[in-house]
């Protein structure tokens, strides 16, 4: 079984937003016979760590379609010009699978701005990718049933091409948790943890603790406590247990953006 919306916390409205993915996915003739034009696709815009894969992942789960996931960079890493290739035959598995969906991560990697150089004529590895990738999205017709949602931190880099009407044209804001949505996200990774006092006891006082912590921190937070208390030898995991994770999750945040801000 897959991951299904139950296990995505906190994120209300993202998940009404995508829902609508979920029926036409399922029931594409009830939009088709009324003349609807579906969107193609979604981008979900945030910080890493906050559940946008999750999310994809859950619409394919409950539309109950295979789920085609690739990310930006290996588009691009591929030595000698086969970006568009694998572009092309990302989208032709597509089609052979439909109804289905296809999740691009980090698509900012091949759908950065295009530069045009003085003869107006620019033709690097990952614009030849992203122009693949746009021809591909402006071939799939509403008949093919493939929805393609991209994730991306930095949509201000994004090539304005592949956020016009019919393709990229919706945009889905998964930001930070807030408090509430921390103590929602802590409760879900909370209920596979043998506790030594009730999860709502912890949820309430970790989510306190944790401003500016991404869902994927605070999974680790509930990891690593559940570790360290097998080493220490106990039988359940302790508030001290959790002190300590937050600790060295927090550590390794700071570790990590030091690195990214030089
Ligand atoms: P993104 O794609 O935004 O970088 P992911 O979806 O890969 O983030 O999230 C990484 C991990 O963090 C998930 O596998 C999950 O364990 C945890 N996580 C993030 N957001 C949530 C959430 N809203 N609810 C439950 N778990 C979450």
């Amino acid at each position: 079984m897959g991951v299904s919306f139950k296990d995505v916390a906190g994120m209300h409205e993202a998940k009404l937003e995508v829902r609508e993915f979920v029926d036409y996915l399922k029931s594409p003739e009830r939009f088709l016979q009324l003349g609807a034009k579906v969107p193609k696709g979604a981008l979900l815009l945030g910080p890493p760590g906050c559940g946008k894969t999750l999310l994809a992942k859950a619409v394919a789960t409950e539309a109950q379609v295979p789920f085609l996931a690739m990310a930006g960079a290996e588009f691009v890493e591929v030595i000698g010009g086969l970006g568009a290739a694998r572009v092309r035959s990302l989208f032709k598995e597509a089609r052979a699978r439909a109804p289905c969906i296809v999740y691009i991560d980090e698509i900012d990697a091949v759908g950065k701005k295009r530069s045009t150089t003085m003869s107006g004529f620019s033709n690097t590895e990952e614009e030849q990718t992203l122009n693949q990738l746009l021809v591909e999205m402006d071939g799939m017709g509403t008949t093919d049933h493939v929805i393609v949602l991209a994730s991306t931190n930095r949509a201000d880099i994004l090539d304005g091409a592949l956020m016009r009407p019919g393709r990229l044209d919706r945009h889905v804001f998964i930001d930070l948790p807030t408090l509430q949505e921390r103590r929602e996200i802590f409760e879900q990774h909370l209920k596979s943890l043998k506790l030594t006092q009730s999860s709502t006891f912890y949820s309430q006082r970790l989510a306190e603790l944790t401003p500016g912590f991404s869902g994927a921190d605070i999974a680790n937070i509930c990891n690593e406590a559940a570790l360290h208390a097998a080493r220490e030898g106990h039988t359940s995991v302790h508030t001290l247990n959790f002190e300590y994770a937050v600790e060295r999750v927090l550590a390794g945040t700071a570790k990590k953006s030091k690195i990214l801000s030089k």
